[in-house]
């Protein structure tokens, strides 16, 4: 029995994280935290029963333990209420889907509590990759990636231990607006940004990808995951999404995991990590794909590629 945490349940990724679970007989959920949905962390009370759960305020949360009197979940918000859910003393493994930097500190109680953590939250690296991880090596807990171009390069890693990693050939679909020209960018409007073509995700990152600045956060995270240089790590665009990213080795084999566009497969590969669990989706249909195209990505339109590497070579706070 696994038992887990999850910070963000409501999200994009939480609720598929909750659909892993509902698959999955090992699972037992212990916590969970939601911003302000709290209907559905309501819902998910009654459906998962959990000891603890925690809210974005003070005033949800009294609004939360009116709705469950009698049942025995106790109730936290805040910050303090996240670093709760993150050490909830039964969890073995923390899901952190939180969004942004917010997520930092209850990686880091995670850690210190020598709980597993299945990573969805690249902002926690990006800001405090040099921290966490060297925190991660000292208690001996794994930090699975659940970012689908970070778990292909684990998969791809798997096995692989002592043999020095050439490249890190990162994948992006290159968004709704590659292909064009700084001024035909000028009028693009925010829900122009959200019509990802590939994946279905929550705002904030489809808005980040549109720009390619979440090509670049994911640089600086594949650079603390991994450990290798970030002139190493090489963004490629594979507009149709297949190729979840690529492993070059000395010997130059590259080794890439594929896939259907489908978090839900990053996310039970975390949760179940080191096996496999069979997933009821449709799988990927190679016949019917016609190609599979590599291009570059322009990094004079898309400037957030080259941000990401400067703010990772100064290092310290930059990143963040
Ligand atoms: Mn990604």
């Amino acid at each position: 029995m696994k038992n887990i945490a999850i910070l963000g349940s409501t999200g994009s990724i939480g609720t598929q994280t909750l659909e892993i679970v509902r698959m999955n007989k090992e699972l037992k959920v212990t916590a969970l935290s939601c911003d302000k949905n709290i209907d559905l962390l309501e819902n998910q009370i009654r459906e998962f029963a959990p000891a603890i759960v925690s809210v974005g305020d003070e005033h949800d949360a009294f609004e939360l333990k009116k709705r469950i009197r009698g049942l025995s979940t106790k109730v936290y918000f805040g910050m303090d209420g996240l670093c709760e859910v993150a050490r909830e003393p039964d969890a073995n493994l923390l899901v952190n889907a939180l969004v942004g930097m917010i997520g930092v500190r209850p990686t880091y109680e995670a850690i210190q509590n020598s709980k597993h953590v299945a990573l969805a939250n690249k902002e926690t690296l990006v800001a405090a990759g040099d921290i966490i991880m060297k925190m991660a090596g000292e208690y001996r807990v794994n930090i699975i990636p659940i970012d689908s171009e970070h778990s292909a390069i684990f998969q791809c890693l798997a096995g692989e231990k002592d043999n020095p990693v050439k490249k890190i050939w990162l994948t992006a679909s290159g968004g709704p607006f590659f292909g064009r020209m700084t001024h035909e960018l000028y009028n693009v409007t925010p829900s122009d940004a959200l019509e990802h073509p590939n994946w279905s995700m929550g705002k904030k990152i489809t808005i980040d990808s549109a720009t390619l600045v979440n090509k670049g956060l994911e640089m600086i995270e594949a650079y603390h995951l991994f450990g290798v240089d970030i002139d190493s790590i090489v963004p490629i665009v594979q507009r149709e999404s297949v190729i979840h990213s690529m492993v070059e080795f000395e010997d130059g084999s590259i080794k890439a995991q594929m896939g259907v566009a489908d978090m839900r497969i990053p996310i039970s590969y975390a949760l179940n990590y080191p096996r496999r669990m069979p997933l009821p989706y449709k799988g990927l249909d190679l016949t019917a794909l016609k190609q599979i195209s590599f291009l570059e990505p322009d990094r004079k339109v898309f400037r957030g590629i080259d941000l990401a590497i400067n703010a990772a070579k100064r290092g310290g706070n930059t990143p963040a």
